[in-house]
């Protein structure tokens, strides 16, 4: 099946009967990255896990604790 990059719109094909395609399909995953963009964006989150940026995304503890 043809899938689209949502990011820069390159047209890829992949195996109709990867499990990729299933969940496309199945619309359990609703984009796509192509093997670029995937590994572009793979190292970006890896480069800010280890800079220690994540934390701005941390919600307050005590909150989570209440629940
Ligand atoms: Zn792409």
């Amino acid at each position: 099946m043809q899938v689209k990059c949502v990011i820069c719109d390159e047209v890829e094909s992949i195996e109709d009967y990867s499990l990729q395609a299933k969940r496309l399909r199945n619309r359990r995953i609703h984009m796509y990255l192509c093997q670029s963009c995937y590994e572009r964006i793979g190292k970006k989150t890896k480069a800010r896990h280890e800079t220690g940026n994540f934390r701005l995304y941390k919600k307050p503890k005590q909150k989570e604790d209440l629940i």
